[in-house]
This record gives C-alpha cells, sequence and structure tokens, in this order.
C-alpha cells in the first residue's frame, strides 16, 4: 500500500512539473518507475521539437503571406489602373472587348489574392476571431444589407423571419463575412425575381440562422465537397467564382465553436444552417 502511494505521488509530481515545465530526469536506477520517467522524458522532448516546427512553420507562412500581399499590391493596381484607361479611351470597337477582359480578370485576380490573404491569416492565427455573446440582430441586419445590392440587380426578394434579437457567441466582422457568402450563393445561384430567406431559430444549445434560396440546387453527392478549398460544383459553371467562400465561412464558424450544414434538393433550392453557440 505504502509502494502503491509512492509510486502515485512520484508520477503525479512529474505530471505536475511537466505542465509546470520544470521535468528533469531523476538519477537512473534499475526500477520501473525510473524507467518511466525516462520515456516520459523522451516524449517531451519530442512534443517540444514538434511544437517549436509548428510554430517555425507558422513564422514563416506569416512572412510568405505579408511578402505575396505586399509585392503583389502595387503591380495588380497598376494593372488595373491602366486596364481601366485603356477601357476609356480606347475607341477600336474591336479590341473593346479584350481591354474589358483584362480589367475583369485583373480584378479577379485581385479578389482571389485578398481572399487567400485573408484566409491565411486566419488559419494561422495571425489575426484573431474574439467571438462574444450577442444579438445575432446585428448580424443579421448587416449582412442582409450588405446584399440587397446584388439582390436587387437581380430582382430577388429578401425577407427576415425570426426572433432577431437572440443572443449567441460570434465575432460581429468575421461572421459578417460568412453570413455575407451564404447570401451572396443564395443570390448567385436562384433564378431572378425568387425569394431569398433568412431566418432565425432558436435551440438549446445554439442559435441556428438559416439561408434559403429557390435556387439551382446541389446535387446531393457533391453537398460535403462544396466546404472544400477550391471546390466549384458542377452548377457552377455558368457562375462567377473560385471556390473559396464557403471554405472560409465553415472555418470561421468553427473559430467561433458553431459550424454548418446543407440541406438541398436539385431544382428546388438549397438551405444553409449556421449554427451559433449559445452560452
Ligand atoms: P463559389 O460560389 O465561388 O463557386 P463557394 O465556396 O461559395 O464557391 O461554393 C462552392 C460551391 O457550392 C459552388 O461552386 C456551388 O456549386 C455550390 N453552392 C454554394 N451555395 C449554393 C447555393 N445557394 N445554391 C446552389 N449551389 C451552391
Amino acid at each position: 500500500m505504502r509502494q502503491t502511494t509512492k509510486i502515485i505521488n512520484r508520477l503525479d509530481k512529474m505530471i505536475e512539473d511537466a505542465i509546470n515545465g520544470t521535468f528533469v530526469e531523476s538519477g537512473y536506477d534499475e526500477t520501473e518507475l525510473s524507467r518511466l520517467e525516462s520515456r516520459f522524458h523522451q516524449y517531451l522532448a519530442i512534443k517540444e521539437t514538434t511544437e517549436e516546427k509548428i510554430e517555425a512553420e507558422r513564422a514563416a507562412i506569416k512572412s510568405l503571406v505579408s511578402d505575396i500581399s505586399h509585392q503583389t499590391k502595387t503591380p495588380l493596381a497598376n494593372v488595373l489602373l491602366y486596364a481601366q484607361l485603356l477601357e476609356e479611351q480606347c475607341t477600336d470597337e474591336a479590341l473593346n472587348p479584350y481591354v474589358r477582359q483584362i480589367r475583369v480578370q485583373a480584378e479577379k485576380l485581385q479578389f482571389l489574392i485578398q481572399s487567400l490573404v485573408k484566409l491565411s491569416r486566419l488559419e494561422s492565427g495571425m489575426v484573431e476571431s474574439n467571438p462574444i455573446s450577442q444579438s445575432v440582430e446585428l448580424l443579421i441586419e448587416g449582412a442582409v444589407e450588405g446584399a440587397r445590392g446584388r439582390a436587387k440587380t437581380k430582382q430577388i426578394a429578401m425577407e427576415v423571419k425570426g426572433d432577431v434579437h437572440m443572443s449567441a457567441l460570434y465575432d460581429l466582422r468575421w461572421t459578417l463575412e460568412a453570413l455575407g457568402n451564404l447570401l451572396d450563393n443564395a443570390i448567385k445561384y436562384s433564378p431572378a425575381g425568387s425569394t431569398v430567406t433568412v431566418s432565425v431559430r432558436s435551440y438549446e444549445m445554439f442559435v441556428c440562422i438559416s439561408v434559403e434560396d429557390k435556387g439551382c440546387g446541389i446535387p446531393e453527392q457533391e453537398q460535403a465537397q462544396i466546404f472544400e478549398r477550391f471546390y466549384r460544383g458542377t452548377n457552377a459553371m455558368d457562375e462567377e467564382g473560385n471556390g473559396i467562400g464557403l471554405y472560409f465561412t465553415r472555418m470561421i464558424l468553427q473559430k467561433e465553436q458553431g459550424y454548418i450544414k446543407v440541406d438541398s434538393k436539385m431544382g428546388q433550392g438549397s438551405c444553409f444552417q449556421v449554427f451559433l453557440k449559445r452560452i
């Protein structure tokens, strides 16, 4: 009994020292416990090396992202500027479509680089998501307002249902981006004249915000893939996009302990449900 208590106390001390970062191997003897202590020391050394490697990789990504964003900013802005000037001054009808394409493609490239930089900053922890418990009203109003222009162009009506005063855990800036992506998609993949509905429902652990459209729908076999980076559905070929939106949306929600689900039927529409934690 005394022996067992002694072993437990020593193990407890080893763990305590490991937590405090003060673990040192005591003198080696032939006991099983001493062998265990030695293995534990090895494990801590490997763990430390792995953590150092991860930290070094994170720092490398950080500087690569800053370099890309810094080095491409000026040349791209110049390409855009000259393409716009060309477009304004080009009097040759036959050349107009080419000049326009240069501008459109440069704008796409700029959007893609900006999205990748944002994504990588969030992924590597360079920018933080700071979720706090707050009413979802600001979030829904902001996202709907942000998408109103695009909806209007396509004569799509937007309606909001449910109690928007419920509180959930989220970072306003990032979650606006996540919900904005869902609204943009709902508008993009829906026919002109249809309706996009945003509704709020409360569950015991989560507040659910759903974005429902009457658009083209997503084939069942693609419904898991659409959240992958750069994945574009077979239904998306006629639409602009780069396949980053849903990947980004899911990552933002994960950072605030939320999640996203999709339910969709081909030819009938899609419903994306965002679950934000309640506290
Ligand atoms: P993008 O729209 O730029 O292609 P996303 O990551 O936002 O990229 O979406 C990935 C894919 O999911 C889209 O290419 C499309 O196939 C599908 N998708 C997303 N939202 C909808 C929607 N509301 N209705 C139909 N398909 C959708």
